[in-house]
């Protein structure tokens, strides 16, 4: 069995099951948002009683994270749903906006957008917040009312985003029926060159098969490639699996996975055992990819969809309104520290965006010192507009005060995972998916440009 295969059977109490069978799964973790919370629990609610109690309040995870810092009203209610029901259900695992349980969440535009303006258990984007809370474990099984919810993927989980409906039924029983997706395996080879980044690999992947080109499929990442593949360059990897329309995606569990787990497990407090899945020697795969990793080059994927593949240096004649770093899969540390290694001592030649993906994120930046400049102060003296304020923010639009969205139709080049018509903002606007290394090298240049020749040290 394949790593999915493995890690599902044992998820329905089964010693073996193949591909294309209809299998009832428990479900270790579900987690839900600001988005779709209030409508799972509308379901749940319905379908249960108003009275009803989830299955396990310690496996149940809400986390606001969207529509956060925009003075929408509706946006703002929303949280306030999610808290009334965290309290109903005494759920330990609800990270709120604001720090008083009864009371309400609004937003004070007058503050601006930049400065923070949540309380001590805001937790940011829900993908990058699980893993840090200690909510994703290797050999569990995590539903999340979020497509991206594949990037705990990373951890040698199996991870997959659902439906309001499939998750009022899982917070009511623990369980969900699911099919056995086929496997595609992406063996990777080599190591990555300076200048291109987990993103490169994925956007190299995608563009191979195409954004519909995994559907209903696992995609497993292994080969001797991954253990030089850090947690968060695993996590980027694993994220856009839902970008070609897989099922899931998943790596082997090693030392790597081992540390980060234990220990953020131990700092949250949260469930310590876990069990990874380990490969069978047999496995049968649908599909098979040797990925060289030290022939990959930057890769930019066009505007409208994720499988428009380019190489950045075959692009410096598209001219650039606007770049963007942020969200799940570009706005980690990691991430930002890539950025600025590109930008630092330079300016932008374009509006410039950088938006955290968590709290603990914003705090890494402005403690984290190059030469006795913080990342943070490296990224605004350089003209990036950063703001504290962690979240989605324009990575999917949002309500229109929504800081960095695209109100009118431009271009801009942006580290986020999806470029669908109208998906930061405007229908007009295009999006060209690309590393943050990329997406700083563009920023300085005004086109999209290839970071090689000024990554440094
Ligand atoms: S950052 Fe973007 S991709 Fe990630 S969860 Fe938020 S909206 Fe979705």
């Amino acid at each position: 069995m394949t790593l999915t295969e493995k890690l599902l059977a044992r998820a329905a109490g089964k010693a073996r099951v193949v591909a294309g069978e209809n299998i009832w799964v428990k479900t270790d973790v579900l987690m839900t948002h600001d988005v779709c919370g209030p409508g799972t629990i509308g379901v749940f609610k319905r379908e249960f009683g108003k009275d009803a109690r989830v299955w396990d309040r310690q496996r149940v995870v809400i986390i606001p994270d969207h529509y956060i810092f925009t003075a929408d009203s509706k946006s703002n209610r929303n949280v306030d749903i999610l808290r009334d029901f965290a309290r109903e259900q005494s759920l330990p695992y609800f990270y709120d906006v604001i720090d008083d349980p009864s009371g309400h969440w609004k937003f004070d535009a007058s503050k601006g957008l930049l400065r923070r303006q949540y309380g001590s258990q805001y937790a940011g984007v829900c993908h990058a917040a699980l893993p840090q809370k200690g909510h994703t474990r290797p050999g569990e099984v995590l539903f999340g009312t979020d497509s991206h919810t594949c990037m705990a993927g990373a951890f040698n989980e199996f991870a997959t985003g659902i439906g309001n409906t499939d998750a009022g039924f899982v917070m009511g029983t623990g369980k969900l029926l699911i099919k056995v997706p086929e496997t595609m395996r992406f063996r990777l080879e080599g190591r990555l060159q300076p200048g291109v980044m987990a993103k490169d690999l994925i956007l190299h992947i995608i563009g191979e098969i195409g954004f519909d080109g995994a559907t209903y499929r696992a995609m497993q990442f292994d080969g001797p490639g991954v253990a030089s593949l850090s947690m968060d360059d695993r996590m980027t990897v694993a994220n856009m699996a839902i970008e070609a329309g897989g099922k899931n995606g998943i790596f082997p569990f090693d030392a790597r996975t081992a540390e980060y787990v234990e220990s953020r497990t131990r700092l949250n407090g949260t469930r310590s055992h876990y069990e990874p899945v380990e490969p069978d020697p047999g496995q049968s795969f649908c599909y098979e990819l040797v990925v060289e990793l030290d022939k990959l080059e930057p890769t930019v994927a066009c505007h409208p969809d994720p499988g428009q593949r380019k190489r950045a240096k075959d692009m410096r004649d598209v001219r650039l309104d606007r770049a963007y770093i942020g969200s799940c899969t570009g706005g980690k540390t990691s991430d930002f520290v890539e950025f600025a290694r590109v930008i630092r001592g330079r300016r932008v030649a374009i509006d410039t965006f950088g938006v955290p993906a968590t709290p603990e994120i914003v705090h890494e930046l402005q403690t984290t010192r190059w030469d006795g400049q913080t990342v943070w102060d490296i990224m605004v003296h350089a003209g990036v507009q950063m703001t504290e304020n962690a979240g989605c923010a324009a990575c999917l639009g949002g309500p229109v005060d929504t800081f960095g969205r695209m109100n009118t139709p431009m271009k801009c080049i942006s580290a986020t995972n999806r470029n669908f018509p109208g998906r930061m903002g405007h229908k007009d606007s295009q999006v060209f998916l690309a590393s943050p290394a990329t997406v700083a090298a563009s920023a300085l240049a005004g086109h999209v440009e290839d970071p090689r020749a000024l990554v440094g040290a």
